[in-house]
This record gives C-alpha cells, structure tokens and sequence, in this order.
C-alpha cells in the first residue's frame, strides 16, 4: 500500500507534498501527517503520539505490512547499524536546524500580518520539530529541497547566540526591504 493509498484510508487531506488529518491515536482535526519518504512513509503526529505507537497502529489496520520476524542477515544487521548511525548524525544535524530555524520562525511570526498565509505553516513546521521523529523528518524534507539554506541554517544553529540573532533579525529586515 503506498502512502496515498494509506492517506485515502484514513482521509487525510492533501497538504502540499503530504497527507494531514485526524491521528488514528488521538484524535484531532489535522494532527496526524504522512508523506513520502526515500525508506517509506514517513509519518508522525503533532499531537505528540509516539512514531512507533502510530506504526502499530497502521499495521493494525492493515495499512502497513506486519514486520517480519525472521534472523537478520550479517548484511541486513550492518544496514540496519547504519541506519542507526546515519539516523543519530541527522538528529544531531536537525537540532542544530531547529534551533536556528525556531529563531527565524519566531521572528517572522512576530513581524508578519495577522492575515498573512505563510503563518499557518510557519506554525505548523514549529510544531512538526518539536519530536526527534518529526524533526529528523521535517530536517530531510529540508535538506533534500533547499540543501544551502538548511546547511546554512545547521551551521547558524551549531554557533547561536547573540551574533546569530543579530544575523537573523539584518537578514529579515534586509528581506523585508527588497520585498517592499
Ligand atoms: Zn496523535
């Protein structure tokens, strides 16, 4: 079953490249998030609900297969150790993302009109790094579309401060300017 396959079953609605709606778990109207992913559905919920509660219960409902429980291969053993490797680099590379990241989001929520379309996903992407899960996931999608801006943005997380800040806050009103 494919992600827009299991988003139909749920009915999600369509948000831009993912699929958002109630969380099978708690509820809600647009918590729960799924959206393609290089290893598979990449899912998680800003309600708050653990990745691995909401896979179980995908498979429950038959939307995503039972995991196999045959011995690993010595290969499929070393995959899985690097996964875990490559998985603990990114989370440490997204926290970083997050924290500069947070900072401009907040600073554009704070100057932004009311009215203005961007806050809704601005918000939204705030809540989506608040788990490891979610960050990881919102830190690859960055990555893989704007590989400079999210590089740029891990090395301004890894040397915040006050500089940073100073950075940050030249650089909106510098964009402010060029858009007026
Ligand atoms: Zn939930």
């Amino acid at each position: 079953m494919n992600v827009a396959e299991i988003a139909r079953a749920l009915h999600l609605r369509k948000v831009g490249t993912a699929w958002r709606g109630p969380c099978p778990i708690c509820g809600g109207k647009t918590r729960f998030q799924i959206r393609e992913g290089r290893n598979g559905p990449l899912i998680w919920c800003w309600g708050g609900c653990d990745r691995k509660d909401l896979l179980v219960e995908l498979r429950r409902w038959g939307l995503l297969p039972q995991p196999e429980r045959r011995e690993l291969s010595p290969a499929e053993r070393r995959a899985a150790a690097e996964q875990r490797r490559r998985d603990a680099r990114d989370l440490e590379a997204a926290r970083h993302f997050r924290a500069a990241a947070d900072l401009l989001i907040d600073e554009l929520l704070e100057t932004l009109p009311v009215s203005d379309l961007s806050r809704g996903p601005l918000t939204a992407m705030k809540a989506a790094m608040r788990t490891d899960a979610g960050l990881v996931a919102e830190y690859r999608d960055w990555l893989e579309r704007e590989p400079k801006l999210t590089a740029a943005l891990v090395a301004a997380g890894r040397n915040r401060g006050a500089r940073l800040e100073m950075m940050l806050r030249h650089y909106l009103l510098g964009g402010a300017k060029n858009a007026a």
